[in-house]
């Protein structure tokens, strides 16, 4: 029987059956029935502009995507471990994507199934156990990746670094020690990131790979600076280190001029890992690697992943590269995002309240100071103008370290009118919360 509950009711039972460090999004929670497109429809038949959900990238429910899941689950859904065409479909036209030697595919749940597995690649590989990341950073929910998740480790409930890994400053052209006017900026900072690996040398412990995202999500929308991924490659392969991209949140066309983050820096990782967007919403991840890395994992034990690589999934994945294709959506999200890059400027240059705004493609962040000189976070206000613009059926999101970057990530279907819709509305709100 299904029981439809008013929304206070979920909250109780919530708390009677379910974990509490579970959370719910603002302080009236939504209770949401349906999503189409960029829009999320709640029991009351309100509609949402959603610009937080980077996981349903083609939009909610896409009909190609959904068609896809139902015609293979009627047919058959098993493992790896017969042959079927949907995973050499896939894997064919996943890997084509990516440059060389980038050719070898595994198949897996979420975005912490595929950094876990990553992780084990690169202990193969090196036979070391080591790990540089950088400040902030998060790489999800296993045991194995709290530990390298200061996004977790360093707050409330954690335990601080382990001992096995090392922290890279965050390369903040905005709030960090070196500016992004500095024409040495990404060197600069890389040359912080070397030094974290020069003390694990100095150890006698070289690290067996350095893992980041190729835009910082977590860390505030922080874009490298150039040539930061450059430098610290060259160093960490030097050492005899892999080095790992974590793509889980701006992968598949989002940054609008590249398919893939990490193309922003110029560099090919010997590791990257997939999640959030590569299902759009379905529990899909996938790790990319060469032949070299994936030969040095195979030392006689199976890898086994009961649901990783089942047909259902590959045939949603790939639906996902087609509809990307076919809808023209990296371009989509270069031209919206290239709009909202240049209104965000122009309210920024009206608004003392907004330190920064950093973007690419429908990967943008709006860092919110009160002062100019002095950066103090506004981290009030931007929970502020979350909560107004949620009143006005307009979903963002805050994050950072200090939580007073304005996070924009919507499908990546937002169109212009979209694009329109929020800004005349943001710029009302940042003159409601401005003294
Ligand atoms: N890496 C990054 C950068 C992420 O943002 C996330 C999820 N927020 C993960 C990994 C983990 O993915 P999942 O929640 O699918 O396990």
């Amino acid at each position: 029987d299904i029981v439809e509950r008013a929304p206070a009711k979920i909250t109780a039972e919530r708390s009677r059956h379910l974990g509490p460090n579970l959370s719910i999004s603002y302080k009236k929670p939504l209770k949401m029935v349906r999503g189409a497109g960029q829009y999320l429809y709640t029991d009351t038949g309100e509609k949402y502009l959603d610009m937080v959900n980077n996981v349903c990238h083609i939009g909610h429910s896409h009909p190609r995507v959904v068609a896809a899941a139902a015609r293979q689950a009627a047919e058959l859904n098993t493992n790896t471990r017969y042959l079927h065409d949907n995973i050499v479909n896939y894997a064919n036209e996943l890997v084509a994507t990516f440059p060389d030697p980038l050719s070898v595919c595994f198949f897996v749940n979420s975005g912490s199934e595929a950094n876990d597995l990553a992780l084990r690649l690169a202990q193969a590989y090196s036979g070391r156990r080591e790990m540089l990341i950088v400040d902030h950073a998060y790489h999800g929910n296993l045991t194995s990746l709290i530990d390298l998740s200061p996004y977790k480790f360093n707050r409330k409930g954690g335990k601080g670094c382990p001992d096995h890994v090392k922290i890279c400053p965050m390369p903040d052209g905005f709030r960090g020690p070196i500016r992004s006017d500095d024409p040495e900026c990404g060197r600069k900072y890389a040359d912080l990131a070397i030094d974290q690996l020069r003390a694990f040398e100095a150890e006698g412990r070289p690290p067996a790979a350095f893992i980041a995202e190729s835009v910082l999500g977590c860390g505030g929308q922080i874009f490298l600076p150039d040539g930061y991924l450059k430098h610290i490659y060259a160093a960490v392969r030097a050492s005899g280190g892999l080095c790992i991209a974590d793509e889980v949140q701006v992968g598949f066309g989002r940054v609008g001029s590249h398919m893939w983050g990490f193309e922003l820096q110029d560099v090919v990782p010997d590791i990257v890992t997939l999640g959030k967007p590569i299902g759009n919403g379905h529990p899909l991840g996938a790790v990319i690697t060469t032949r070299e890395v994936a030969n040095a994992f195979y030392n006689g034990m199976e890898y086994f992943n009961t649901f990783g690589g089942n047909p259902v999934s590959c045939a949603i994945g790939r639906e996902v590269l087609h509809v990307i294709r076919d809808e023209r959506l990296q371009a989509n999200a270069r031209i919206v995002g290239d709009h909202m890059m240049a209104r965000l400027r122009e309210i920024a240059a009206r608004n003392p309240l907004i330190g920064e705004v950093r973007g690419a493609g429908l990967f943008i962040g709006i860092e919110l100071v009160h002062n100019l000189e002095t950066k103090e976070p506004a981290t009030e206000k931007a929970g502020q103008i979350a909560n107004m613009m949620k009143d006005r059926n307009i979903l963002i999101s805050t994050d950072g370290p200090m939580d007073n970057v304005i996070k924009i990530k919507p499908p990546i279907t937002f169109d212009l009118d979209d694009a329109n819709t929020f800004l005349g509305n943001f710029e009302e709100c940042l003159a409601l919360v401005t003294p």
